[in-house]
């Protein structure tokens, strides 16, 4: 089990970004939300934490 960095639960089912786990129902509810959703601003904000984690590492 991987703490997904989104909804910060345990899940067994999901994708790798880089060093960072996202489960696979946040993966789902990335895709399927809109670019003016406000959820969406916080998917992208999780994606940045992840990006700069990698630069980091
Ligand atoms: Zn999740």
């Amino acid at each position: 089990m991987e703490k997904c960095i989104i909804c910060k639960k345990a899940q067994n089912a999901g994708i790798h970004l880089y060093t960072s786990f996202i489960c696979a129902g946040c993966e789902q509810e990335i895709i399927h939300t809109e670019t003016d959703d406000p959820r969406y601003k916080y998917f992208v904000e999780q994606m940045r934490v992840i990006k700069e984690t990698k630069i980091v590492t």
